[in-house]
């Protein structure tokens, strides 16, 4: 039997394992970004990368865009979103958008190459056909699209149709990522977001037959209200029956104090720790019988998928988005919201559509907080990744590349892993650490080992309003 959590971990490690910690899309983590990074920094940013491209220097981009809209809020959401049922807004929105882009390519030089692009939300697909076309195109005369690009997209199926998805394969994507959440209609009604399971079934269907996405990820969240460990089975058993390439299952997390919508969410009507693990637990051993491989952090992937190959061979990276196949990119986050991640910092644009439009419309970059990476940053992020991506830790590869010694630099931190040791979640020795396969449940605990920020009094995020916290590790 598949090694889970609930098959490999006793009630007393549970216990201790029962924590909250960062997903670590990025090192140091989002909720670190301070004012003192701001649209200044940002230019300059931007021109040391024009004069390593200048050179044949700089590494390819990546392309996030993001789409704000969304017709109505799902309850569980903790997005940067706007909820309207006027799609009229999206003119504005794309006239700044495109104003954007064309900074960035002002700023770094035309025809960057570009190898991955990503559209996130809110939701893309609340864009119209032509919309889409025309943001394309704005992207397309700024940079240069490689042919092999991943081209990505979330896909909301109550504002799909297949002829939408052909228009999406014509413009040039080649994934789709469909949110499912929960296919039972209880817990749809729960969350607000209710989309029957055969209007999914008939949009991946159609995709398939279009015959142009490489990939198709479906998205899952366990926690949810109303949902129990049966009900999520038959899920489960709907989703494997789908066989999408990859799957990404999220635990749900209940900050109601930092996201508005989970308000609205019944308290009394989420499932426990127990509950929880019982529908991680089963979800993992159905989807390992399915064909799919753990890649690690909620990302399940068929053997065959690219995802899974890196992750077998050892060539894993992670960005904001999750894992990925594509190694180090400079990534450029477009739109209200954005983050992205330029050499050695990071940037965020305005949260609020009117400071975002202000910015753009003064031919500023809408930057208001972000972070410059210090030397004490970079080891840490290169190790805090290393374990995200490979699981592993090699002292040599730190020496080499930082001049660090990680025994004699980092004493008190193989300390504390030696008590994760002893639990059976990594191995340590005299060349490394490596993550085990029970350890790779809760890998994030074992980066957390490593960030120096969690050792500091928690920030109070960008509205300065709460401390922030994040969600479980299982
Ligand atoms: S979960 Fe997605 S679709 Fe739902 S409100 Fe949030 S951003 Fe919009």
């Amino acid at each position: 039997m598949k090694a889970t959590p609930h098959t490999v971990f006793t009630p007393e490690l549970l216990r201790r394992l029962d924590t909250s910690g960062p997903r670590y899309t990025s090192y140091p983590t989002a909720d670190r970004f301070h004012e003192r990074f701001g649209e200044l920094q940002y230019r300059q940013t931007l021109a040391a990368r024009a004069e390593l491209a200048r050179h044949r220097a700089a590494p390819p981009l990546a392309l996030y865009l993001h789409i704000p809209f969304c017709e109505s809020v799902c309850y569980y959401c903790a997005c940067n979103k706007v909820i309207t049922k006027h799609h009229d807004r999206a003119t504005e929105y794309l006239d700044m958008l495109g104003r954007e882009i064309e900074m960035h390519a002002q700023a770094l030089g035309t025809r960057q190459r570009v190898t991955q692009l990503h559209f996130g939300g809110g939701t893309p697909t609340f864009l119209s056909d032509a919309e889409l076309s025309r943001v394309w195109a704005a992207m397309a005369r700024a940079f240069e699209l490689v042919p092999d690009a991943e081209c990505s997209i979330e896909v909301d199926p109550r504002t799909a149709t297949p002829e939408r998805l052909a228009h999406l394969a014509a413009l040039g994507f080649n994934r789709l990522s469909f949110g499912v959440q929960d296919f039972d209609p209880e817990v749809q009604q729960a969350v607000h977001r209710v989309q029957p399971a055969e209007q999914v079934q008939a949009l991946m269907a159609a995709a398939r037959a279009i015959g142009k996405f490489d990939s198709i990820n479906v998205d899952l969240i366990y926690g949810l209200p109303r949902q129990t460990p049966e009900r999520f089975a038959r899920t489960i058993e709907r989703v494997v029956a789908l066989a999408p390439d990859r799957i990404a299952l999220y635990g749900y997390a209940h900050l109601p104090e930092r996201f508005k919508p989970q308000r609205r969410i019944d308290v009394a009507e989420l499932p426990d720790g127990a509950g929880r693990l019982a529908m991680l637990g089963h979800a993992i051993e159905a989807f390992g019988a399915g064909g799919y491989d753990y890649i690690g952090m909620d990302h399940f992937a068929k053997r065959h998928d690219p995802l899974a190959v890196a992750k077998r061979e050892g060539k894993l990276h992670r960005n904001f988005q999750g894992y990925t196949t594509q190694p180090e990119c400079d990534l450029l986050g477009l739109g209200v919201s954005a983050i992205g991640r330029v050499g050695a910092t990071h940037a965020q644009n305005a949260k609020t559509l009117d400071a975002y439009y202000a910015a753009i419309r003064d031919g500023r970059f809408a930057t208001v907080r972000g972070l410059a990476l210090d030397a004490d940053d970079l080891l840490r992020r290169a190790i805090v990744m290393g374990l995200m991506c490979r699981g592993r830790l090699d002292f040599a590869a730190i020496r080499a590349e930082f001049g660090v010694d990680v025994p004699a630099h980092f004493g008190a931190e193989l300390q504390r892993l030696g008590a994760m040791a002893e639990d059976g979640l990594v191995r340590v020795d005299a060349d490394g650490v490596d993550v085990t396969e029970a350890g790779w449940y809760v890998v994030r605990a074992v980066a957390m080992v490593f960030d120096r920020y969690l050792r500091q009094p928690p920030s109070r995020g960008d509205d300065g309003a709460q401390p922030v916290r994040f969600s479980r590790v299982l």
